[in-house]
């Protein structure tokens, strides 16, 4: 048995595999003239990215002229949230969010205050699901625009996107769909699911940092929110990130090879979940079946996560209190608090997630040693 580390937090960052690092390496070394240039550095570059495009657009089953490069998930929600803001109809003042987005929908939409804009917040249920009904309500001729993500980064839980899509068409409505932590770990069909704009990631999906795309359905409204030299179509200035587009793009084509392996990484999610549960008594935080098949939330009682979290770092197993955005800020998860989970309660919540590369040994070992630091954080918390 070995006594390698073992990263069970790929809802945070995923290392980026093998063949995409050759694939940024080749974008680097070859690759590497400016995409608008008609020489033949130019054109090669050019290449790579057409490539890359066609393959973001195959994995989301979108056309590729649909895709938006931009520096990420975040700068891909903020040009949305921006471009139907813009283009938003008389009198549609209303936006909506679910109550348990990331943090780059919640505070894109709460800029736009100063702006006129109400935004509301739809509630979720105590597993985290959107209230359909209250989405229904919310969405009228009033509204600007609605985000609903696909699946949560600190929980796990996949919201009804399609039903919220058919509810905000029918009030024509566009629909923000933030699917930054879908995309690579389950099937995503942007046309399946109806929203207007979908975010996606790289660096969640064994792609680079610093690169992702806006999915933007033929006819919805693209604002640049970065002017200049009217790359992307004119939808994103700035010469490109060449070397990162290769790697998210090389990133998409590995993710479609994978598509068959949600249950093997369900299987393992499953196995570990239970030899956790079994040993510690701890709840499972979302909804059992409706859930991304790497991720597990946890409550545990008596149990403060952030020293937990610290106890399994040192013993090589990496997991996460919460999100990577709300880790070593002082201030509760609104996931959680959404979910009508109070701050005490909170603290005792982990967030274990599994990646492609996770075996069973790692599963069984992991499983093993967060037994054991629970057992020894609650013996200390009893003294
Ligand atoms: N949306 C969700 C659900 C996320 O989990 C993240 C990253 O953690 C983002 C958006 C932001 O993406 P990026 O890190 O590429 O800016």
């Amino acid at each position: 048995m070995t006594d390698e580390p073992i990263y069970l937090d790929h809802n945070a960052t995923t290392a980026p595999d093998g063949r995409v690092i050759d694939a940024l390496r080749h974008a680097l070394a070859v690759a590497w003239g400016n995409p608008s240039s008609v020489h033949a550095p130019g054109l090669a570059a050019r290449d790579v990215v057409a490539r890359a495009r066609d393959a973001v657009a195959r994995l989301v089953g979108i056309d590729s002229s649909e895709v938006v490069f931009t520096s990420g998930g975040t700068e891909a929600i903020a040009l949305a949230v921006w471009s139907a803001w813009q283009r938003r109809g008389r009198g549609r003042s209303r936006v909506v969010v679910s109550a348990v987005e990331h943090p780059a929908v919640l505070e894109a939409a709460r800029a736009l205050a100063p702006q006129g804009a109400d935004v509301r917040t739809c509630r979720v249920d105590g597993r985290g699901r959107i209230d359909l009904d209250e989405l229904r309500a919310l969405v009228d001729g009033t509204t600007a625009f609605a985000a609903v993500m696909y699946a949560n980064n600190e929980v796990g839980t996949l919201q009804p996107v399609r039903e919220a899509a058919s509810i905000c068409a029918a009030a024509g409505v566009p629909l923000l769909c933030d699917a930054v932590q879908a995309v690579g770990k389950i099937p995503v069909s942007m046309r399946d699911v109806g929203a207007d704009y979908l975010a996606v990631s790289a660096h969640k999906l064994y792609g680079p940092k610093g690169i992702g795309c806006l999915c933007v359905k033929h006819g919805a409204a693209c604002v640049p929110i970065i002017p200049g030299g009217g790359q992307e179509g004119g939808a994103r200035s700035g010469t490109e990130n060449v070397s990162g587009i290769a790697g998210f793009g090389e990133a998409c084509r590995l993710a479609c090879e994978r598509a068959g392996e949600q249950a093997r990484m369900a299987a393992l999610r499953d196995d570990l979940e239970t030899r956790i549960l079994r040993a510690t008594g701890a709840a499972v935080v979302g909804v059992p079946g409706e859930r991304l098949p790497n991720t597990i939330g946890l409550l545990l009682e008596r149990v403060d996560a952030q020293a937990l979290v610290i106890r399994l770092s040192a013993r090589g197993v990496y997991v996460s209190a919460g999100s990577a955005c709300h880790t070593g800020k002082s201030k509760g998860s609104h996931v959680l608090a959404a979910m009508g989970i109070g701050e005490e309660r909170g603290r005792s919540f982990v967030r274990v997630s599994l990646g492609a590369g996770t075996t069973r040994e790692e599963v069984a070992r992991a499983g093993d040693i967060i037994v054991a630091e629970v057992e020894r954080c609650r013996s200390r918390s009893g003294r």
